[in-house]
């Protein structure tokens, strides 16, 4: 509490808010660097490159605050569904879930995702980061540099393993604490299945065949902990960074072949604001190549259609959409449990076949029932809980479409869940193995029955899983990074055939890596800044 800066000191909260009312009552004509969205990795983004004291940072977020207990208290995120915190985006009616429109929430506001996301943080598989690495070219994107990259970041609270886990970082990561019985029955469930539990999941367990472990959450002295709070919070009442909200980015202003700045609104007022150096976009994987589009960079073809003057041609925007595509499974609790923490406090991946070479399944537990649109009609229990059990390697994809040539109109979503056959297969693979593990001895003292499946076969285990197929809310691969015809980013997170404008947000993954997604979202902040600092001498 005696040192000054440091942002749990009573007075920063002060500091910070006249710093940031000075600075966004005297906006610059231009910037080093313009960041457009405070979500996981814009957050990221500016704070590292704010680090240095001669770089003028401008960072703007479409939503507001997150000061705000549906934001900060862990057990209130569902209640930001559907606010004027979520973009509210809803998937085009998909054939293969027999015509429903599947919501697909996006945080709105400063932390983006990470203000009203379930607070899990999971680093994704050894296999995912070679993967990128392959695709970008560049051993940097590795797992063994981004192992060294995740033990710099987090401030690890759990039992001490330097060789996974860091103490010094901005990201306080702390296991459950206090996790409800239930989340610990799942762990016994997983042994009585020979599936093995590891002391936290984001070391080996996700390095092999999976396991089972209690989560590790962002939450720190029981308030949430957004990759805002981790990052940029801190940074508040530093004059080179200035964080406006309620700034809507419509484009990308290039001169010639070179972004110079972007157009937004503030407030309802249209201005433009210049970039020196450049401009990244971390807007999300719905917003992103939106505005990629709205600036004349994407399929010529679709941009010529609504008159949208080319500046480069990338077919891959848009395309390539991926999610983990979930299927809740409910039990009925013999006595009324109340939920802990997020409520969220076990997670599981394990594989369908044993050929595969990483997980393809994903299970967090959630203390409370989560039945989609459809499957609510089967009957919810007033005392029950779900597994969320996901495809962690989904195969099918995606795409985003324009529907206008004014930025402010909504793009098409295509969501395409489950229009590649194999996901079915996968899919009831998954409910069988939820089934088995909700099934299993150790629920017996908690559990009356379970709700739903139950014991569905051929059609009518089809039918559940069409109609209980929602989002698990990890959008993510619409701007992706590599060096075939369809990426849209270089290894270095470069707009192919621009100059200046880098995406960074979980629009460049080439594919969704095995589990929640913020965590990677955090790793790419942290790699673009890096080569911006490297390439500009920032
Ligand atoms: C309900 C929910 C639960 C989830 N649970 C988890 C979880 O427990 N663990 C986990 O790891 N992941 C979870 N996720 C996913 C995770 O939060 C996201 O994958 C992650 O936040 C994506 O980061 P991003 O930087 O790509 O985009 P975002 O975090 O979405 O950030 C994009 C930012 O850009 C802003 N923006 C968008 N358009 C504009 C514009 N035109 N102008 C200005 N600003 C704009 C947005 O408001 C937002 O702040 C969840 C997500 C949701 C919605």
């Amino acid at each position: 509490m005696d040192d000054l800066a440091s942002p749990d000191h009573p007075d920063f909260a002060r500091r910070a808010h006249e710093n940031q009312a000075r600075l966004t009552s005297a906006l610059q004509p231009s910037y080093d660097v313009i960041v457009c969205g405070a979500g996981s990795s814009g957050s990221v983004v500016a704070r590292r490159l704010a680090e240095n004291s001669d770089v003028r940072v401008l960072l703007l977020e479409a939503g507001g605050s997150d000061d705000a207990d549906a934001v900060l208290n862990p057990a209130l995120w569902p209640t930001n569904l559907g606010s004027d915190r979520d973009w509210g985006f809803k998937a085009q009616p998909n054939p293969h879930l027999d015509g429903r429109e599947i919501p697909m929430s996006m945080g709105k506001g400063l932390g983006g995702g990470s203000s009203i996301n379930v607070m899990v943080w999971s680093r994704g598989h050894r296999n995912d980061w070679q993967l990128f690495a392959e695709e970008a070219g560049d051993p940097r994107w590795g797992y063994e540099n981004v192992l060294g990259i995740y033990r710099r970041i987090e401030s690890w609270q759990g039992a001490p393993d330097p060789k996974y886990r860091g103490t010094g970082g901005p990201v306080w990561v702390q296991p459950a604490p206090s996790p409800s019985p239930i989340a610990l029955a799942m762990l016994e469930a997983a042994r009585e299945l020979d599936i093995p539990v590891f002391d936290h999941p984001n070391g080996p367990m996700m390095e092999q065949v999976g396991g089972a472990a209690i989560t590790d959450m962002l939450v720190r002295n029981g308030r949430r902990h957004s990759l805002y709070r981790a990052y940029v919070r801190p940074w508040l009442d530093r004059p080179n960074l200035t964080v406006l909200t309620q700034a809507l980015v419509r484009r990308v202003v290039f001169q010639g072949r070179r972004a110079v700045g972007v157009e937004l609104v503030h407030n309802g007022t249209p201005m433009v604001i210049g970039a020196r150096t450049g401009v990244v976009l971390s807007l999300g994987a719905i917003q992103t190549p939106k505005v990629l589009m709205h600036s004349g960079v994407g399929d010529r073809r679709e941009l010529e259609t609504f008159g949208i003057p080319v500046v480069q041609n990338l077919p891959g925007v848009g395309q390539n959409l991926q999610d983990h595509v979930s299927f809740g499974c409910t039990w009925e609790l013999s006595e009324p449990l109340a939920p802990r923490n997020s409520g969220s406090e076990a997670t599981m991946y394990w594989k369908s076949r044993p050929e595969l070479d990483a997980p393809d399944l994903l299970f967090c537990q959630v203390e409370f029932p989560v039945p989609s649109e459809r499957t609510a009609a089967r009957g919810v229990p007033a005392h029950g809980w779900t597994m969320f059990a996901g495809l962690a390697r989904p195969e099918s994809r995606g795409r985003l479409r324009l529907q206008s040539t004014d930025p402010a109109a909504p793009l098409a979503i295509d969501a395409s869940f489950l229009s590649d056959a194999r996901d079915v297969t996968t899919a009831a693979a998954c409910v069988e193995l939820c089934r088995a593990l909700g099934n299993a001895q150790a629920f017996r003292p908690f559990v009356r029955g379970e709700v739903m499946p139950g014991d569905l076969k051929g059609d009518a285990l089809d039918r559940y899983i069409r109609d209980a197929a929602v989002t698990y809310w990890h959008q993510s691969c619409t701007a992706k990074m590599g060096r075939d015809e369809m990426s849209v980013v270089d290894g270095a997170l470069r707009v192919y055939g621009v100059d200046a404008l880098r995406v960074a947000d979980a629009s460049i993954m080439p594919r969704v890596t095995t589990g929640n997604t913020q965590a990677p979202c955090a790793v790419i902040g942290e790699r673009a800044a890096e080569m911006m600092r490297e390439a500009h001498g920032l």
